[in-house]
């Protein structure tokens, strides 16, 4: 049993460093000396030490939209080292296979499977469902469990957009609409809007601006998103119907008269969302599985071993691999100890 383990663990690992292990040639989403840096997404925790990587990895293994989402973010990866992927397509490196599955996170987000003759092993990355691909019956699947205790639940989650357009809606009555989150997020919130039928203008910051360009740039139906503090933007401002979106860590900072403020997290469990002050709105919005979730896919993909990512998911990942063990009888553990 023993030696099953170590033999599982060489397939897939998490360095202390927060690089997921798998297979021969692939580091991903933290540095290791792997011939393969691979990111799944451009959220913060999940391109650490990429700097190093572009160093010293022969590849940077990303989709076309995360490696164009990186470059807007300041990233310079050299061209010969730039590996573009398609979800749901394949690439042969050695003697293994790696394949880019369906993940429902933020744009551009993937997750990861390598196969080789003897193993098959994969990385969900983060990801909620539904939407998500289920990787089945692997030797080894290393989960993000984020909401890894059992109350940790959303039971609105699959409501949530519904209720979030209808709070953006009321708030355009009243005047400007200011939402405040995570990168990718905001994304995802000004995605949603258009697909709800909402054609008020969107500013942003530079940053957020960018990436909402490079989104359009791959079709998906922002405009009109304008630049703040640019002559279009403040002749749009004048009229009071906009929704600014901004990065959660300005949200103490601006201060707006007259306009609704919402505050996007993915921690808040008791109710869908509340109102803090006469025009702030808290929404429990995540682009994460909450605990029920990730019962469901571990269920689903029953893999001979599971690694949970304590490195990212801390005492909770801990949690979850006890809760994995215990109550749906499949060998897990929480990566890395110390
Ligand atoms: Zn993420």
């Amino acid at each position: 049993m023993l030696e099953q383990l170590k033999k599982l663990l060489r397939l897939a690992n998490i360095s202390d460093k927060g690089a997921i292990l798998l297979g021969e040639n692939f580091a991903i989403d933290g540095p290791a000396q792997r011939l393969v840096r691979v990111v799944t997404h451009i959220h913060a925790d999940h391109i650490i030490g990429l700097e190093n990587s572009i160093r010293y990895s022969a590849f940077i293994l990303a989709t076309p939209l995360t490696h164009d989402l990186l470059k807007a973010m300041g990233y310079r990866i050299p061209p010969s080292k730039e590996l573009r992927l398609e979800v749901g397509s394949k690439i042969k490196i050695g003697n293994e296979m790696l394949v880019f599955h369906k993940a429902n996170h933020i744009p551009g987000s993937v997750q990861v499977e390598v196969e080789a003759d003897e193993y098959c092993v994969g990385y969900t990355s983060d990801f909620k469902l539904p939407g998500t691909y289920i990787m089945r019956d692997l030797d080894v699947l290393v989960i993000d469990a984020t909401y890894g205790y059992e109350e940790w639940n959303r039971p609105w989650q699959e409501e949530i957009e519904e209720l979030l357009v209808d709070i953006v809606i009321d708030g355009l009555v009243r005047g400007p609409v200011h939402i405040f989150g995570y990168h990718g997020k905001l994304q995802e919130v000004m995605i949603l809007l258009r697909e709800r039928g909402l054609d008020v203008p969107f500013i942003a910051p530079k940053r957020v601006y960018d990436m909402a360009r490079v989104l359009i740039g791959y079709g998906y139906n922002l405009d009109p998103v304008l630049l703040e503090n640019t002559r279009e933007a403040n002749e749009v401002m004048k009229d009071n119907w906009y929704v600014f979106f901004e990065h959660t860590s300005r949200s103490t900072r601006v201060k707006c008269h007259n306009c609704t403020r919402i505050l996007l997290t993915g921690w808040e469990f008791k109710e869908p969302f509340r109102k803090v002050d006469r025009n702030t709105w808290i929404v429990s919005f995540s682009d994460h599985a909450d605990f029920r979730q990730l019962v469901e896919y571990v269920k689903e993909a029953h893999p001979k071993l599971l690694i949970v990512d304590r490195f990212r998911g801390g005492n909770a990942a801990s949690y979850f691999a006890e809760y994995v063990r215990r109550k749906l009888g499949i060998p897990a553990l929480a990566l890395p100890t110390t």
